[in-house]
């Protein structure tokens, strides 16, 4: 039995037991495949038992990291939504048996419902646990010779006082049972470093491991075992366990008869493929970097031919026997695991490239005593870049991660022999310009492969390169291939996310993503409050197109129209392609309906753009369905659902329109998209008229001015009132346009009246807040000043208190320089908004407006009359004018002068009039001279 017995070797390092009989373990593999490697393999019969334990080891290991991955997910899930709202479906059945979800002091919940014990957890474990550690805890059951329970256990909030835990029974159907034995095969076991055995496929598999416990403790073999009258070839491969700093790792066993594994003799019909067999177990056990002190006779890297580099003539320096050198082979060997458990660890938690690399380079210095460390790994994103990371040992720099343009060098490189090789001429490449510019003239240079190719490398740099010895050099080689192996696993997500998250024609994200990524905006909405759109978007004679030009054209102008969408809105928004004609477009924060509305109008008339595909033009156009959080839904299904129904009735009502979910909303949204365009044709063909009602002096009864109001000469709906379009109009960037029109009538028509010999002392003008808040309205007046020849002090400004409050835009500074121009402010509708009298006193005005509101019950309401006796008293203290609104019966007028305000307006003396009327009624007025009731009875 050759189980090379070399432990006691290191027994004696002080270090902790455990690790000590690790490392003794480890050695001993690694020796006998040291052996393997240089006497065994032209037999070719070991290798076939290793390369079944070793197939096996990687397979148990996937199986336990995806049964780990979806248990956080359950713990992630339990965290975000409360035990209730995860019921475990039938997916999480085919990981475990059983999971159960305990907290301290309360019963534990079965969320897969078969009972089992939960295993106590001894208190070095729960040192793991606390730390967000997942661990293995197995357990011989009673009356099971076929398996132990595996179970893994996690906390769910890791910071929380006492945490919640989860534990889950790995399926034993799921561990277990994988792919087929070779023919002939005695076996497979897998065992615990402790010596228990976990799982055995055969009868004779149990009976080897129980008599080969001693031995399997030091060694992975190779090995001999007779069992009466036959003997049998054994080999083990190591496996780390999910968390590495549990439970240090299990042992795959495989068992096969040695005629058997020598019919399997063409299988492995060259040296070169035997030595590859035996390279790759080294790389995937991971251990080979713990080898006998004072050096094997293997592990020299195999040269191939790669014209570049050339073989290193001895790399046995560092081998010294001295207890220093030991000490400091066995501190490379600790950094070297320590960079493996966290490469892991990170591959696990699913860190990045960036992340990878940056935790290897943290210790491949050390764990090799280069001077130089380059590592460039290839960008997946078919750019045509490699990130590279260089860090030297004398500099202090934190290294950071540079993103380059692959050059050749990095090919010729990275075509350096699978384990590595050495480089004496470093010139003339750019990845090693930094070597020899520090005077580093020589390179040890390991390809990290990715899925079987290399996809980057790993360079070391040293003066002297006698001192990276082999121990060194594997030391890179292990961590190289743990990096390998988590770029492979990332990769491999990165592809099964974007096969499964991203249309392969558009290249925009799918139906999938959408249901994955729209919770996340719909709670953002909520937290922050704001308002959410869906738009359902469907594309009209779509289906025409590509019945007629066919599905590869029809490829091309869903991708156009993809582009177009995507061009409509902001980085934030989310574009996808539901299905077919179908895209899905999310505005993460609007408001109210404005914004939807906005981006349904762009994208109405983007789509709506002819497609040109192989010199033909195809019209199409689109539908669109839109919904709002939370107006319309709160879920995800409800705003998919309503925003779909929306674009139903878009079609219906004639497609090429958006619609909006709420029915009354809808009709009023798409009333206003109409009245939106009417009223840009209006303000470009001058549809508005001006009309204009007196204000009566209260004192004399004469007139004293004219106020001016804007109505719409709609060629259909006759006369339109103020109040239905000013806002929109607002809204649609019309208002200043519109605006200037009524000012300029109103200045030429006083001019008129003036020239006439009638004119009122002045004529006012209602601006909007946004004319001052964002145009020039102080150039604006003054061009219409001089255009009609007013003079400023005949112009009245009418202004609502909000634009008084828009400090910020200079609306203040403005209003002054109007009325330092002459130009007279009124401030209209006062009492409405934010009124206080105390600012009346700060203002730039010279007239306060009263609202109609006040005025209306001022005779029945004894706070309106006390709030507008108060308003007069403030104003006329500060020397402003009164003019009280909306005076419709004497009973008003007579009070209003009772309460000695300055001018009144309203129905009482007339409805607003066109100005030909208003001219008749100025010219009656004069005649008759209605006298104002000076006194109340
Ligand atoms: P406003 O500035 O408060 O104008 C007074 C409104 O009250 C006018 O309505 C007028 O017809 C009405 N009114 C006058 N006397 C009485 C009365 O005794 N009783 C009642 N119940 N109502 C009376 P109108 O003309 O429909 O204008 C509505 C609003 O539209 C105006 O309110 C003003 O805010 C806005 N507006 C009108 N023209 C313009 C304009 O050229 N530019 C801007 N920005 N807004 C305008
Ligand atoms: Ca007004
Ligand atoms: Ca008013």
């Amino acid at each position: 039995m050759p189980s090379p017995s070399i432990a006691p070797a290191v027994a004696h390092t002080g270090f902790h037991p455990l690790r000590t009989a690790a490392i003794g373990l480890l050695a001993a593999a690694a020796v006998a495949l040291g052996w393997l490697g240089l006497q065994v393999a032209p037999q070719h019969v070991v290798i076939d038992v290793r390369e079944h334990a070793r197939r096996h080891q990687v397979e148990l290991e996937n199986r336990l990291r995806l049964a780990d991955r979806v248990l956080r997910a359950i713990a992630a899930d339990v965290a975000a939504n409360g035990r209730d709202s995860a019921p475990l479906g039938d997916a999480e059945r085919r990981y475990f048996d059983n999971v159960t979800f305990m907290r301290p002091g309360q019963a534990p919940i079965q969320m897969l419902p078969t009972t089992g014990e939960v295993p106590a957890l001894e208190p070095a474990l729960q040192d793991q646990v606390d730390l967000g550690e997942t661990v293995v805890v197995t357990q011989v059951v009673a009356g099971n010779t076929q398996a132990a329970r595996v179970t893994l256990v996690r906390t769910i909030a890791p910071t929380g006082a006492l945490p919640a835990l989860l534990a889950a029974d790995v399926s034993a159907h799921y561990l277990w049972a994988i792919g087929p034995a070779p023919a002939q095969s005695g076996g497979l076991c897998v065992r615990e470093a402790g010596g228990l055995t976990l799982h055995c496929s055969t009868p004779l598999a149990w009976e080897a491991s129980a008599t080969l416990r001693s031995d399997l403790a030091t060694s992975t073999g190779p090995f001999a075992w007779t069992a009466g009258p036959r003997s049998w070839q054994g080999a083990g491969a190591t496996l780390t366990l999910v968390s590495p700093r549990v439970r240090d790792h299990w042992t795959v066993l495989a068992l096969a008869p040695p005629a058997a594994a020598t019919d399997g003799l063409d299988a492995w019909t060259t040296s070169a493929l035997a030595w590859a067999g035996v390279l790759a177990l080294l790389a995937a056990a991971g251990f080979v970097l713990l080898r006998r002190p004072g050096g094997g006779a293997s592990g020299a890297p195999v040269m191939r031919s790669a014209p570049t580099v050339a073989a290193q003539p001895s790399d046995h320096a560092a081998t010294g026997h001295d207890e220093a050198s030991l000490q400091r082979r066995l501190d490379r060997q600790r950094s070297a695991i320590r960079a493996m458990a966290e490469v892991d660890r990170a591959s696990l938690s699913r860190a990045g490239v960036d992340r990878l690399v940056e935790l290897a380079s943290a210790h491949l210095l050390l764990c090799t005593g280069a001077e130089a460390l380059v590592i460039a790994v290839l960008e997946s994103d078919g750019l045509n870049r490699m990130t590279v990371t260089q860090v030297f040992a004398d500099e202090a720099d934190t290294p950071s991660p540079e993103q380059r343009a692959i050059d050749d060098s990095l090919h010729s490189l990275m075509a350096a022999p699978t384990d590595g090789g050495w480089l004496h001429k470093l010139g003339g490449m750019s990845l090693t310009q930094p070597l020899v510019a520090r005077g580093i003239g020589s390179a040890f240079v390991l390809p990290i492969h990715q899925d079987g190719q290399p996809a980057g490398l790993i360079m070391l740099g040293c003066r002297d390169p006698a001192l990276i010895g082999a121990d060194e050099t594997s030391n890179a080689r292990a961590i190289s291939g743990r990096l390998g192996a988590a770029l492979t696993s990332l990769a491999r997500e990165q592809a099964l996310y974007a096969q499964t998250h991203f249309d392969t024609t558009t290249s925009l994200p799918n139906r999938q993503y959408l249901k994955e990524h729209l919770p996340q905006q719909i709670s953002r909405a909520r937290r922050d409050r704001v308002r959410l759109a869906l738009l359902f978007v469907d594309l009209d004679g779509f289906k025409t197109v590509n019945r007629i030009a066919g599905h590869s054209r029809g490829d091309l102008v869903l991708m156009e129209a993809a582009r177009r969408i995507r061009a409509c809105l902001r980085e934030e928004d989310i574009v996808t392609r539901f299905g077919g004609d179908e895209f899905v477009v999310v505005l993460p924060k609007v408001a109210a309906g404005m914004d939807a509305r906005r981006v349904g109008n762009k994208l109405l008339e983007a789509l709506a753009r002819p497609y040109l595909v192989d010199g033909e033009e195809h019209q199409l156009g689109c539908s669109i369905g839109i919904s709002i959080f939370p107006d319309d839904a709160q879920t995800v299904d409800a705003m998919l659902r309503n925003a779909d129904s929306a674009m139903f009735d878009a079609k219906a009502a004639g497609r090429g329109r958006y619609a909006f979910f709420d029915a009354a909303v809808n009709r009023a949204a798409i009333d206003r998209s109409s009245l939106e365009l009417e009223l840009h044709h209006a303000v470009a063909h001058t549809e508005f008229v001006v009309y204009y009602q007196p204000q009566i002096d209260l004192r004399s009864g004469q007139i004293d001015g004219a106020e001016a109001l804007v109505r719409w000469n709609h060629p259909q709906r006759g006369l339109v009132s103020p109040y239905e379009f000013i806002s929109v109009a607002e809204q649609a960037g019309l208002i200043e346009n519109l605006g200037e029109q009524v000012m300029l009538a109103a200045c030429l028509q006083y001019r008129d009246w003036d020239a006439k010999g009638i004119a009122p002392q002045r004529i006012s003008v209602n601006v909007s807040s946004l004319e001052v808040t964002r145009g020039d309205i102080v150039e604006r007046v003054e061009r219409i000043l001089s255009l009609s020849g007013l003079r400023p002090m005949h112009l009245e400004l009418e202004l609502t208190e909000g634009v008084f409050l828009e400090e910020a835009s200079g609306a203040l500074e403005k209003l002054h320089a109007l009325r330092q121009r002459g130009v007279r402010i009124a401030i209209d509708d006062f009492g409405t908004g934010y009124s206080s009298l105390g600012y009346l006193r700060r203002l730039p005005i010279d007239v306060v407006k009263i609202d109609q509101s006040f005025v209306r019950d001022l005779t029945t309401n004894r706070d309106n009359a006390s709030i507008v006796r108060a308003v007069l008293d403030v104003a006329h203290s500060l020397g402003k004018m009164v003019v009280a609104e909306g005076v419709e019966t004497d009973q008003h007028s007579a009070q209003l002068v009772s309460m000695g305000c300055d001018v009144g307006q309203g129905f009482l003396w007339s409805r607003p009039l066109p100005a030909d009327q208003f001219e008749s009624f100025m010219r009656q007025w004069q005649m008759v001279s209605r006298p104002v009731p000076l006194e109340l009875d």
